[in-house]
């Protein structure tokens, strides 16, 4: 059943400060970026929240910038910022390449990569991005910002460190060295929740120093670096080895959208495409 929006209030306010203290002043309120994921809730009937706090016009959220050789992407930029932002296509090349594959171009217009994580879907297609990158989660309050490493940020499903007077401001990710790789397979290329996802780092070329790097969504609660894989093949494993780790790390579920058995062997299937390329 749709929900209605009787009875549900929306404040705006004009700055970060402004909805910092409306988030502890007034709270608990649901913070609202592009809004496809919540209306979603609220187009099935499932969306409880009823009082709303609209981030939309904080454009200072909304920045891309290197900052002392960090990569700073504001919760607010869309999936679209990303695909065109030039700091994220040299430094994050993959993280363009997932921001591409999020539903269509309404939904890259629209919706923000703050979202993406704050929704905690371990389907969301920035996640394993982010996770291989080791990003850096920027929460602020009142009280200040604090800094929580992205691979700590989820607590198990769908659930967060970020306290309810808190809002995601920002995403800090160091420069990422060697090749960056980022696969989704879905029924479809466009608007279709992943039924795996996928992102890599590894090395390039002579850079063998560089251990690698990989992190899946769609395989467990919450997105996941398989560390035990990455340790398997910087010690100089075979992929057929590592491919038998990694099997040992997901825990995938059967859903609407595939099964667990299907799910296993795709992500071993993408572990050698990635090794291989
Ligand atoms: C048709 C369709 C197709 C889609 N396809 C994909 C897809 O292919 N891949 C994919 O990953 N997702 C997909 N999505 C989901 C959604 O578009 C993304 O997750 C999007 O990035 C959410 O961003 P948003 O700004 O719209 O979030 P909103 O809907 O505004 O918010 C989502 C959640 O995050 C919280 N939130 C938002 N911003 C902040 C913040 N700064 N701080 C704290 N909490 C915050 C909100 O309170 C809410 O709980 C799809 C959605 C639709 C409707």
């Amino acid at each position: 059943m749709t929900g209605s929006i009787a009875n549900r209030s929306l404040l705006q306010p004009k700055s970060l400060a402004d909805a910092l203290k409306m988030l502890r002043g007034e709270g608990p309120l649901t913070p609202l970026a592009g809004c496809t994921d919540l209306y979603v809730s609220l187009n099935f009937g499932t969306l409880e929240d009823t009082r709303f706090l609209n981030l939309w016009g904080l454009d200072a959220l909304r920045t891309i910038d290197v900052r002392r050789d960090v990569l700073t992407i504001g919760a607010l930029a869309t999936h679209t910022d990303l695909i065109r932002s030039q700091h994220v296509r040299r430094r994050l090349p993959m993280l363009a390449a997932a921001a591409r594959e999020v539903g269509g171009v309404q939904i890259q217009n629209r919706g923000t990569i703050g979202g993406n994580v704050a929704n905690a879907s371990p389907a969301g297609d920035t996640l394993p991005v982010l996770a291989a990158a080791d990003a850096v989660v920027v929460l602020q309050s009142v009280d200040g910002a604090r800094r929580v490493p992205f691979n700590d940020f989820y607590t198990g499903y769908r659930q967060t460190v970020r306290r309810v007077d808190e809002l995601i401001v920002a995403f800090e990710i160091p420069p990422v060295p060697g090749r960056q790789w980022f696969r989704k397979v879905g029924t479809r290329a466009a608007q279709a929740i992943s039924k795996i996802v996928m992102a890599g780092v590894a090395p390039k070329g002579r850079q063998t120093k560089i251990a690698p790097r990989l992190a899946f969504g769609s395989v467990a609660p919450t997105v996941i670096r398989a560390r035990r894989t990455e340790a398997a093949l910087a010690r100089g494993e075979s992929i057929e080895a590592a491919q038998r780790i990694l099997l040992g790390e997901l825990v995938p579920i059967d859903d609407i959208r595939s099964t667990a058995v299907y799910r296993r062997q795709v992500a071993a299937n993408l572990l050698a495409a990635f090794m291989a390329e």
